[in-house]
């Protein structure tokens, strides 16, 4: 079987959590008292169980303590350290041609050394 999506979240994981899509002659394995907690955010308290049929994995997590299985499949990973938000971490200087770190980039940026 494939690799699913959801199924490598482990204890300590911080996610957000969603609700979860129904599944073709399957229940959705959801209650109407989770609502209340959706997109919400969530730390994994333990894998609970594989769920039959689809082979999502179920969790458990701290907000609900522990109340409902939630599908992995369904949830957001929070990023802790966020490397995709970092655009740049310097730009060329358009005179001398210089890398300069932490500076904007921008088609008229010119270095410090430059600029005087
Ligand atoms: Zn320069």
């Amino acid at each position: 079987m494939d690799t699913i999506v959801g199924n490598s979240y482990k204890t300590g994981d911080e996610v957000i959590l969603g609700k979860h899509q129904a599944i073709p002659n399957w229940s959705s394995n959801w209650n109407s008292d989770m609502e209340q907690y959706v997109g919400k955010k969530a730390t994994i308290t333990k894998l609970s169980m594989v769920e039959p049929v689809t082979g999502y994995h179920l969790y458990l997590v701290d907000i609900d303590v522990g109340a409902w299985h939630w599908r992995g499949v369904n949830m957001t990973p929070v990023q802790v350290s966020a490397p995709a938000a970092v655009k740049h971490d310097g730009a060329f200087c358009t005179r001398c041609k210089n890398y300069v770190q932490y500076a904007e980039p921008s088609p008229t940026f010119r270095c410090w050394s430059c600029r005087h």
